[in-house]
């Protein structure tokens, strides 16, 4: 079977150069006579690619030597939890925007271990926008404030960070590496890795290293951050192959010509769909403009039917991963870094076909 054009949320599409360089030293990696899988991670071999794949995000995002840049397991979930094991000390409370799904999820886990405030909700507004920042109900005594910077489900992205005394902890999962930020912003970054950066199975961490001061004894010493820092992500055996595909991930980003580059593909792209789903009464844009992701576009068809005509017709045509989260329904374009142009532009053609036939 041919190749399709893959919209899925997450685990996604990833670059066929990256696809291809992996399937060319699967068996035999150069250098190493063997898969890369079947090293050591204790080895040299896998010390250089550890070592590169920080580099690259260093290198991307301009990530300053006072941030540790680590990659762990348990994926973005894990990160819900040990950032408020980690963060907030005891008797302390956190900030947390309710933006969606993944925002609600961090929350709900931060509750679990002591207080933490919902300084905003979107929730009474089916979460189809993000808040401005004068909105936010913060308490002046929170140890951080924690936004998700792009929704996966709802389709909304935080476009202007907001800017408060309290360290801003962000999950990019669904977002990272797709336009330029500024780290320095962040107390702490986090991202699981099946969208932009490679397969399942491992979580990117920004974080400032003077938060790690705030840990206290209670916290099991694999969920510390300090642990992670000072073994350099290898206290536990790492996902190596996860780790692997990263690098190449970042290499392959590097040599498009880095986030500047990506973004302005990642906004063409973003802006074809939009501007297709605002040309006409048949499609239906739920998230409000200056909310709208250039990653997750969603929409909606004048009936449920027809949305289910357009998932059954745009597979036929070559068009997986388009359908809306289970929680909400319509329709989702999941076009991240690795999701092309063309791939965009055949959807976009698709849609002005099936519009014709069925408007
Ligand atoms: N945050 C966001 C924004 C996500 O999109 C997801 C997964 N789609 C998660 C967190 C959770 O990631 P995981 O299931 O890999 O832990």
């Amino acid at each position: 079977m041919a190749r399709v054009f893959n919209f899925n949320p997450g685990p996604a599409a990833m670059p066929e150069p990256v696809l291809q360089r992996a399937k060319s030293e699967l068996l035999e990696m150069s250098g190493l006579g063997i898969s890369v899988m079947n090293i050591s991670h204790r080895s040299g071999e896998f010390q250089n690619i550890i070592d590169s794949a920080e580099a690259g995000i260093r290198d991307l995002l301009s990530v300053p030597q006072e941030y540790a840049v680590l990659f762990l397991q348990g994926s973005a979930s894990l990160q819900f939890a040990m950032i408020p094991m980690n963060l907030r000390r005891p008797g302390k409370s956190a900030d947390y925007v309710e933006s969606g799904r993944f925002s609600q999820k961090a929350l709900k886990e931060a509750q679990t271990t002591g207080k933490a405030n919902v300084v905003w909700s979107g929730k009474e507004e089916d979460y189809t926008r993000i808040p401005e920042p004068a909105e936010l109900r913060l308490d002046p005594d929170a140890e951080y404030l924690h936004i998700c910077s792009n929704e996966t489900v709802g389709g909304i992205r935080w476009n202007r960070f907001p800017e408060i005394a309290a360290p801003l902890i962000a999950d990019m999962s669904s977002e990272i590496l797709s336009r330029v930020i500024d780290v320095t912003r962040f107390g702490l970054i986090y991202a699981g890795a099946q969208k932009n950066l490679g397969p399942s199975g491992i979580a990117l961490v920004i974080i400032r290293q003077d938060l790690v001061e705030r840990e206290h004894a209670g916290i099991p010493i694999f969920l510390r951050y300090s642990t992670h820092i000072r073994e350099r992500s290898l206290y536990n055996t790492p996902n190596t192959w996860a780790i692997y595909m990263l690098k190449l991930t970042c290499e392959w980003l590097q040599s498009r010509g880095g986030l500047k580059e990506m973004q302005r593909i990642n906004e063409e792209k973003a802006a074809l769909l939009y501007q297709t789903i605002d040309s006409s009464g048949f499609w239906r844009s739920p998230v409000d403009k200056n909310s709208r992701s250039i990653m997750n576009v969603v929409w909606r068809l004048p009936s449920v039917s027809l949305e289910e005509r357009f998932l059954e017709e745009a597979k036929e045509a070559g068009m997986v991963g388009l359908k809306g989260h289970r929680s909400v329904g319509g329709i989702r374009a999941s076009i991240y870094n690795a999701v092309t142009l063309e791939a965009v532009k055949t959807l976009v053609s698709f849609m002005k076909e099936f519009e014709r036939k069925n408007g």
